[in-house]
């Protein structure tokens, strides 16, 4: 059984009695890292084992990531049943601001009135003023971005710390050390516990797809390379400087631990590489249907590599069209001299 799949509370809540389907047989909404650190499944895009937030249970205890809006009541439901209230949260932590990770920071933020918010330099303006964030959602989902996201609040500009490069926090039995990474996101950080060696990566180091998100019979992992900051190059530099920090384990916000983790960077690079040899057939002229369906390929070429060529990628569909956005602007980008 993999760590990130080890049950710390057998009493199973309403909310996993609600959403469990026999497909998801052996998926936990709450799972245990360290005896520390618990993983919470925020039931992203009402699906299970797509997304999960962190908490530490430190002195101060931490929070990794809040989803959106939309996750918050599985967020908090899943906060009490590793017995951290959001009223005794002191710090809470967003890797970057899409909105599957810090959408919901301005509800949260509400209830943990100890909580400072810690994020990139860059992410600091959104979280003030979310409004780009919005359009930026609406630019990427159309419409439904609100359906998907919900609604997306502001934080007061005096609670929020922005952490630069190397800067580290002291929650009081956990020090933790935040990186600035970029290559998926320009406002995206990561964060080492140094007392465990557990590298909170949101999604820099690939995404896990978890069994119950896809229903296949196997774990697989793969990079993300959603707009609008996607650069496989500046990826590549900062999985080799993560990787330097010889971190022990891998908590992906999609979804659980990788460990060692160093499995979560071999699968993350090799899929990059992978993307790199497509790009050379594509161009910044090419059409997003163009991109799609070579990524299709691409990822069952992955598949097929690693022995499951019979699986039906549509599992993982919605992604391969986010990807291929990404790749698209990324391609766009280059082609004007302004990565
Ligand atoms: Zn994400």
């Amino acid at each position: 059984m993999p760590l990130g799949e080890c049950l710390i509370n057998s009493h199973r809540s309403s909310l996993q009695t609600q959403r469990y389907t026999e497909r998801e047989v052996g998926h936990v909404a709450v799972f245990a890292v360290t005896d520390n650190i618990f993983g919470i499944d925020l039931y992203e895009e009402g699906r299970p084992g797509r997304s999960c937030a962190y908490v530490i249970r430190a002195r101060e205890p931490v929070l990794v990531e809040t989803g959106s809006a939309r996750s918050h009541p599985a967020l908090v439901k899943g906060l009490e049943e590793v017995g951290v209230y959001p009223s005794d949260l002191r710090h809470i932590i967003v890797t970057h601001v899409h909105l599957d990770h810090a959408g919901g920071v301005g509800q949260m933020m509400e209830v943990s009135p100890k909580a400072l918010l810690h994020c990139h330099p860059r992410a600091l303006p959104h979280i003030i003023d979310p409004s780009r964030l919005i359009a930026g959602a609406q630019a990427v989902y159309g419409d439904q971005a609100e359906d998907i996201f919900g609604p997306v609040k502001p934080v007061a500009k005096e609670r929020v710390v922005a952490q630069g490069d190397e800067t580290m926090l002291d929650a009081k039995g956990h020090e933790l050390v935040f990186y600035d990474t970029p290559g998926h996101a320009k406002h995206h950080l990561c964060v080492i516990d140094q007392s465990t060696g557990s590298l909170f990566s949101g999604d820099t180091v690939g995404i896990r797809y978890t069994r119950a998100y896809t229903g296949w019979p196997f774990e697989w992992g793969f990079p993300t390379t959603t707009p609008s900051d996607f650069n496989p190059d500046v990826l590549l530099e900062t999985l080799d400087r993560l990787l330097s920090r010889r971190p022990r384990r891998v908590c992906h916000t999609h979804y659980g631990v990788t460990e060692p983790a160093r499995a979560a960077f071999d699968f993350t690079r090799r899929g990059l590489q992978r993307i790199q040899a497509m790009m050379t057939r594509l161009s910044e002229t090419s059409t997003q249907s163009e991109v799609q369906s070579l990524l299709t390929s691409t990822v069952r070429q992955e598949l097929d590599a690693i022995g499951h060529p019979e699986v039906d990628v549509g599992a993982v569909a919605l992604d391969i069209f986010l990807n291929s956005q990404g790749i698209l602007v990324y391609l766009q980008k280059r082609a004007v001299g302004k990565l």
